[in-house]
């Protein structure tokens, strides 16, 4: 050791013990925790952008408004997907701007809910002056600018998708469900971890399905859970979506899904430290990836 650098030593630890204590046993002490807490912290952490993507259809505005408590809960941000045929009313509006303040995004539904294939297969001109003009309107005027888009029905084909990708929408959503019954015959049962395109793998994929979360998708408490985490696993993010909460079996036509159900996966996406994503942010993470 030099003499120059020995100096240097001496200044920083002025008693010669503790020198010592520093050199031999304090210095590599430090450095084996600190690798041990480092390879620990590999162990159990979630991967970077490892989140969920909740969202709702329709126009259940008070209905949906009633969720906040639990959304702030869970620090948990959502995506509403509104369908405007109307004006918004003045309460509906100041609903949907605190929702939008929270952090949740609001997005299109369509104006008419109807069939996109069968609109656009009268012109591409007569679909967006039916389906997308006039809702897009009231919406402007409530001082809303949606970026993302959800397929009324989940009926769309590439024609549509274009067309709804040109008028400025980021992120187009469409619907994937694990059982399919017709009839009263079950057709298929997909377990929610194997499909594949319910998870959004930051590629900034524009066209994208969620799984209904429904009651009449009889989905169960551990094929979400086992969803989350394969979300937690394979660092992408899960996407799902609801109608109308619900506090009990459907009646009267009423379609929707159990509040209950709900809390099951914001409880559990938090507890898997998955991040909430809103629709459009899905998009503009996979553009600004490492
Ligand atoms: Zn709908």
């Amino acid at each position: 050791m030099s003499r120059e650098k020995d100096n240097t030593s001496h200044k920083l630890f002025a008693e010669p013990g503790l020198d010592f204590f520093a050199k031999r046993t304090f210095l590599p002490l430090l450095i084996s925790l600190c690798l041990m807490a480092g390879s620990c912290q590999q162990k159990n952490k979630t991967p970077e952008k490892a989140g969920i993507a909740i969202s709702f259809d329709d126009h259940f505005i008070d209905e949906w408004y009633t969720l906040r408590p639990l959304f702030q809960k869970y620090d948990a941000k959502v995506t509403f997907f509104i369908t405007c045929g109307d004006s918004l009313k003045k309460d509906e509006i100041e609903k949907l701007k605190q929702l939008q303040t929270d952090g949740h995004e609001i997005g299109f539904h369509g104006t008419i809910h109807g069939k996109s294939t069968e609109l656009i297969a009268h012109g591409v001109g007569k679909y967006v002056e039916t389906e997308l003009t006039p809702g897009m309107k009231w919406m402007a005027e409530a001082g809303f600018n949606p970026t993302s888009y959800a397929h009324p029905g989940g009926n769309h084909d590439a024609q549509v998708d274009s067309v709804l990708l040109a008028s400025g929408f980021k992120i187009l959503r469409d619907v994937a469900i694990s059982r399919r019954v017709f009839r009263g015959i079950p057709l298929y049962t997909l377990a929610p971890r194997i499909m594949d395109w319910i998870y959004y793998k930051f590629d900034q994929e524009s066209v994208v399905d969620a799984l209904l979360i429904d009651q009449d998708s009889e989905i169960t408490e551990s094929e979400i859970k086992d969803a989350i985490i394969k979300a937690r696993e394979s660092n992408t993010a899960l996407m799902v979506f609801g109608h109308e909460p619900l506090y009990a079996k459907p009646v009267n036509g009423e379609y929707g899904f159990n509040v209950s159900f709900l809390e099951t996966i914001l409880k559990e996406a938090k507890a898997q430290n998955l991040k909430f994503y809103t629709m459009t942010e899905l998009v503009e993470t996979g553009t600004s990836t490492k």
